[in-house]
C-alpha cells in the first residue's frame, strides 16, 4: 500500500532474490578483476571481512561494555505467555508483511566480527516475539514490527495503545493474543500516543471506522494530532524517503555483513497502512478521564520525541506509559533520514516532570519500543538517567560551543558521561550521541561554523578536482588511500578517497575502495543507523542504485489527514521555479463542504496560497469539495476529469490550470547521493500534476 514498500519490492535486490541482482552485480564487476568474494558469506561478491583493525576496535568495545549488567535480559523475558510460532507473517496483497526469519542468525552464534557487540546485544533483544504479560490486566505483543502493540483490560473489552505500523501485523497480534488471554472480549478504545506512523498505521486491522463514527470505540489522542501525523514528513518526503535508504539500510540484506535491525525494533513491517481519526483529544497539560472504566491520567508532552506526544498513568495498576519518550536507547534529538531538530531540554523537562508526577508511585513502566521495567526503584533510576541523558547533551554541547566548539568538531569533543554509558538503555541504538551533538548545536547556531572558508563553499563536485590535481591524480590518492586502508586509518582514507570520487564519478575503483572503507566503518558502528549508513553507500558505490519499475499509489487514509493549505503548500514545493518564469494568475479556491477558501497566487516564479481569502478579480475561481479534490490529491482521478463531468465547477480562464501544470515536477524516488551511481535508475511512474503524493509515511 506505502510507496516505499512498492518501490522496495520493485527493486530485484531486494524484492524477490538477491540472486536477480546477481545479473547485473556480475554486469558491473566485469570490468574490475577481483576475486568472486573476499568474504565468505558475504551478499556481495565484492563485499570484505572485517579487518584485523576492525575486529579489535570491536573487541576492545565488548570489553569496555556493561555486560555485567542483565537486568535488560532478565525484564525481556519476563511475562513471556506464548511465543509466536510463524515466522513470517504474510500481507494480503501477497508479499510477506513480517520477516523474523531473517534474524534468526542473531542467535545461532556467539560473537559476530563484524557486528558491534553493543548492537548484536540489543538487536538479539529485540529477536523476542510473542504476547508478554507486563502485569495482569496489562499485555504487550512485542516483535511483530518496529514497535510493540499494547492491550490493557477495561470494564468491557481491551484498551490498545498504540497500534503498530500494518495492518497485517496488528491481526496477527490480536489473534496470538486472543487465543491465550482475550476472553473473546472487543476492543473498547485505541490510544495513540503520537504522531509518528509506527504508533497508529495498523489500526485498520484492529477496528472498523463505522464503530468509531458510531462513537462505540473511542480514538484517543493528543491535541492536533492529525496535523502533525504527516506534515513533519511532507514537505521534504522524497528526501527523507530517499535517506531512509541509508537510515534503515533498505536495501541491504539481513546479515552479519549488513542489516541488523533497527535498534527500536528489528524492522519496518510492509503490510497495509491507514489510519483512522482520533475521536477525542487530549489536549490540557494533564488530563484525567476514564478510558472503558479505567481511569487514566495523560500527560500531553509536545516537542518532544515526536511534535506530539503523551503519557498515560493509570493509577489503580500504578502502571507508567511512557510512550515513545522512554525507551532502551538513546533516541534522535537529530534523526538521519532528516527531521526538524528536537528539543532535549525540554524532552528532559517532561522525562522529569513523569518522574515527579508519577514515578515515585509506579510499580511498572512500558513503552511503545522494547520491554517494561518493574519495581519502584528500577523505574525511578532509568528516568533520572533518562532525564539527564538528555539535559547532559544540551547543556554540555551548548558549554561546548560557548567556549568555541563548532559543529565541525563537537561530535569529536562531546561525550556521554561514563556513568550514563554504563547504562545500556542510554546508548545510541537509534540516535546516536556524535549527531545529536551536532543536533544540538543546529538547533541553536545552525549548520556555520563561523569559519568564512565554509561560508559560501564549493560544491563537492567543483571543488574535488583542484585536490585531485594538487593531490597528484588519481594513481597517488589511490596508493595512499590503499595505504591508510592497510592501516586500518578509514577516516583519514574517506577524505581522499571522496575528493577523488567527487572529481572523478566513473572512476571505478575509487569507488571500490571507498566502498571498502566504508564497509569497515560500518562493521564498527555500535548505532544501525551509522552502521546501515556506511554499508548502504558502500553497496550503492559497488552496485549503482538499482534499477525496476516505482509504482505510486496513495493511502486515501493519508491523504485526508493532509489539509488543503498543507497540499497547497506542497504544490509550491513541487513546481519547478524555472519553468515559472513570467507566469502570473490569481486562482479563488473554493471547498463549499469544508467551508475553506483560498487565494492561490501565481507571481514571480513563485506559488503561493493564503486560505481564508479570496481575491476580488481572479483569473479563475475553482469550486470542488474537498472531498472530491482528495481524488486528485491521491491521483485518481485528474482536475480535468473532475471540470470534465462537472464535479468541479470552473468560472474564468481554465488554461491558468493547464499552465501550472506544466511547471510540475515528479520527484525521482532514487536520485543520486553517491557520485557516478546514478546509471541504472530509472523512474517508470508517472504521478498526476496535481498529485499530492505524501502516503509515505515514517516510523521512529
Ligand atoms: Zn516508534
Amino acid at each position: 500500500m506505502t510507496t516505499r514498500r512498492e518501490f522496495i519490492n520493485a527493486i530485484p535486490a531486494v524484492g524477490a532474490a538477491f540472486a536477480v541482482s546477481g545479473t547485473f552485480l556480475a554486469e558491473n564487476m566485469a570490468a574490475v578483476a577481483e576475486p568472486a568474494s573476499l568474504a565468505p558469506g558475504h551478499f556481495h561478491p565484492k563485499g570484505k571481512a572485517p579487518s584485523k583493525f576492525t575486529r579489535e576496535i570491536l573487541t576492545k568495545a565488548r570489553a569496555n561494555l556493561p555486560f555485567e549488567d542483565t537486568r535488560d535480559i532478565q525484564e525481556q523475558r519476563k511475562g513471556l505467555l506464548a511465543q509466536m510460532k510463524d515466522l513470517q507473517i504474510q500481507a494480503d496483497a501477497g508479499h510477506v508483511a513480517w520477516d523474523m526469519k531473517r534474524f534468526q542468525f542473531l542467535d545461532e552464534q556467539d560473537e559476530f566480527d563484524s557486528i558491534h557487540p553493543s548492537l548484536v546485544r540489543q538487536s538479539r533483544l529485540n529477536n523476542n516475539y510473542g504476547l508478554y504479560e507486563v502485569i495482569p490486566g496489562v499485555y504487550q505483543v512485542r516483535g511483530f514490527d518496529l514497535s510493540d502493540i499494547t492491550f490493557v483490560r477495561g470494564k468491557t473489552g481491551w484498551i490498545v495503545f498504540d497500534p503498530l505500523i500494518s495492518a497485517e501485523p496488528v491481526r496477527a497480534a490480536w489473534k496470538l493474543f486472543q487465543e491465550q488471554v482475550g476472553e473473546g472480549l472487543p476492543v473498547s478504545a485505541v490510544i495513540y500516543s503520537h504522531t509518528h506512523g509506527d504508533h497508529w498505521g495498523g489500526v485498520r486491522g484492529l477496528i472498523d471506522e463505522e464503530d468509531v463514527r458510531s462513537g462505540k470505540i473511542p480514538v484517543i489522542a493528543p491535541i492536533d494530532f492529525m496535523q502533525f501525523t504527516i506534515s513533519e514528513n511532507v514537505y521534504a518526503g522524497n528526501a527523507m524517503n530517499r535517506r531512509l535508504f541509508y537510515q534503515y539500510g533498505l536495501l541491504l540484506p539481513a546479515s552479519p555483513y549488513g542489516y541488523v535491525g533497527q535498534g527500536l525494533g528489528q524492522a519496518v513491517s510492509a503490510g497495509a497502512t491507514g489510519l483512522i481519526a482520533p475521536t477525542r483529544f487530549v489536549s490540557a497539560a494533564i488530563e484525567e478521564f476514564d478510558v472503558d472504566g479505567i481511569k487514566m491520567i495523560f500527560q500531553n508532552t509536545p516537542n518532544t520525541e515526536a511534535p506530539r506526544e503523551m503519557n498515560t498513568y493509570i493509577p489503580s495498576m500504578k502502571a507508567l506509559w511512557m510512550a515513545e519518550n522512554v525507551v532502551s536507547s538513546l533516541h534522535n534529538i537529530y534523526t538521519l533520514r532528516g527531521a526538524p531538530v528536537r528539543d532535549p531540554l525540554n524532552w528532559s523537562k517532561y522525562i522529569a516532570d513523569a518522574l515527579y508526577r508519577f514515578g515515585s508511585e509506579a510499580e511498572v513502566m512500558f513503552a511503545s519500543h522494547h520491554w517494561p521495567r518493574w519495581g519502584n526503584a528500577r523505574i525511578q533510576e532509568i528516568l533520572r538517567q533518562q532525564r539527564d541523558l538528555y539535559a547532559n547533551m544540551n547543556n554540555q554541547v551548548l558549554h561546548y560551543a560557548n567556549q568555541g566548539v563548532t559543529i565541525n568538531q563537537v561530535h569529536n569533543v562531546y561525550k556521554l558521561p561514563e556513568g550514563l554509558l554504563k547504562a545500556w538503555h542510554c546508548r545510541g541504538y537509534h540516535g546516536s550521541a556524535e549527531n545529536n551533538a551536532r543536533g544540538v548545536i543546529q538547533r541553536y547556531l545552525g549548520y556555520w561554523d563561523c569559519n568564512p572558508a565554509t561560508l559560501i563553499p564549493l560544491s563537492p563536485a567543483d571543488s574535488a578536482p583542484l585536490y585531485v590535481e594538487m593531490m597528484g591524480g588519481s594513481d597517488k590518492i589511490l596508493e595512499r588511500g590503499r595505504q591508510l586502508h592497510d592501516e586500518g586509518k578509514y577516516l583519514l582514507a574517506t577524505e581522499i578517497l571522496n575528493k577523488l570520487v567527487q572529481a572523478q564519478p566513473d572512476n571505478g575503483k575509487a569507488k571500490d575502495l571507498l566502498a571498502d572503507v566504508f564497509e569497515q566503518l560500518g562493521y564498527q558502528q555500535e548505532n544501525p543507523g551509522l552502521r546501515n549508513s556506511f554499508l548502504a553507500a558502500a553497496y550503492e558505490l559497488r552496485s549503482g542504485i538499482p534499477q525496476g519499475e516505482t509504482s505510486s499509489s496513495s493511502s486515501p487514509d493519508i491523504i485526508r489527514a493532509m489539509s488543503t493549505e498543507l497540499f497547497l503548500n506542497f504544490l509550491g514545493i513541487r513546481m519547478d521555479s524555472r519553468k515559472a518564469e513570467g507566469m502570473r494568475f490569481t486562482v479563488n479556491l473554493v471547498t463549499p463542504d469544508n467551508g475553506e477558501m483560498f487565494i492561490i497566487e501565481m507571481d514571480n516564479a513563485t506559488l503561493t496560497n493564503i486560505a481564508g481569502f479570496q481575491a476580488e478579480k481572479p483569473d479563475l475561481t475553482l469550486t470542488i469539495n474537498r472531498s472530491d479534490l482528495e481524488q486528485t490529491m491521491m491521483g485518481v482521478k485528474s482536475l480535468d476529469a473532475q471540470i470534465a463531468d462537472g464535479t468541479a465547477k470552473v468560472d474564468g480562464n481554465v488554461g491558468v490550470l493547464k499552465l501550472l501544470a506544466s511547471t510540475m515536477v515528479e520527484f525521482d524516488p532514487r536520485f543520486e547521493i553517491m557520485p557516478g551511481t546514478k546509471a541504472r535508475t530509472s523512474t517508470v511512474a508517472k504521478s498526476d500534476p496535481y498529485q499530492a503524493s505524501p502516503e509515505k509515511i515514517i516510523a521512529e
